[in-house]
């Protein structure tokens, strides 16, 4: 059985002040919902003293992005070894917006993955089509080509345990959500997609999330399809009650 695992994606919000305060009432307000994994990944200045929050608590903690060296003259960049000292044991890799802005390729996102399993670190792989490429037909072809190529020459082993985040470009900070069959369609397919590349348990253990504009309102329905392990989620996880709502719903739908 996979255990359904929700992300905060906070991106480029919150001091480290606001992140401290943030944690606090969120390590209150979700107390009990053990059915689900909560990780949160906040920006790399709040990483350390989110962690002496979460210290001994049921929240994990995530980084947003990473450098494959462990070190090196990389001005601006951050290496799996510090973010596994600061305490992550989350790295989320592929973003969109790193692809979209920070020209991000699958190639680099290999390269980060293999580096995050080498010190321990466990990779949130994100992949997803853009509007246009949906619109073309393209949908399984791109995701397709993504997950071959950001886990190529993984082991079974090191694949049955990352988490793999399905997220269709167009639903990212938009208000528009893949319909649940939509969504479940595609992580299905990716499922598949490891059974072939990888063999049958890695494709049973893996866990497939979903993320694009979930909300408390749509996250029962969406985590009640049998391939969405849970959620990443942007906007709506920098509210303690919207969050915890959403932690609440997959916790309702894992236990339908
Ligand atoms: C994300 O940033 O990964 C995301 C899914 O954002 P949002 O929930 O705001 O669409």
């Amino acid at each position: 059985m996979r255990r359904p695992i929700i992300a905060g994606n906070w991106k480029m919000y919150k001091t480290p002040a606001e992140a401290v305060e943030f944690v606090t009432r969120l390590r209150e307000a979700t107390t009990g919902l053990d059915g689900v994994e909560i990780v949160v990944a906040p920006p790399f200045p709040a990483l350390a003293p989110v962690r002496e929050v979460l210290a001994g608590s049921h929240i994990g903690l995530a980084a947003q992005n990473m450098f494959w060296e462990t070190e090196g003259a990389f001005t601006g960049e951050v290496s799996p070894v510090m973010l596994a000292e600061t305490g992550c044991r989350y790295v989320i890799l592929g973003h969109s917006e790193r692809r979209q802005y920070f020209g991000e390729t699958d190639a680099n996102v290999n390269h980060k993955v293999r580096a995050a399993l080498e010190h321990g670190l466990v990779p949130i792989v994100c992949v997803g089509e853009s509007l246009s490429e949906r619109e073309a037909g393209l949908t399984e072809k791109v995701v397709t080509t993504q997950v071959e190529q950001c886990l190529a020459g993984l082991s079974s082993a090191a694949v049955a345990g990352l988490v793999i985040a399905y997220e269709p470009v167009w639903a990212i900070g938009t208000g528009r959500t893949a319909s649940p069959d939509d969504a479940q369609e595609v992580n299905a397919r990716i499922r598949e997609l490891i059974g072939s590349l990888f063999g049958a348990d890695a494709a049973a253990l893996v866990r497939i999330q979903y993320g694009g504009s979930v909300k408390p309102d749509n996250t029962r329905e969406l985590m009640s399809r049998p391939d969405i392990d849970g959620a990443l989620v942007g906007g709506a996880s920098l509210k303690v009650e919207s969050f915890a709502g959403i932690v609440r719903g997959c916790e309702e739908a894992a236990k339908i």
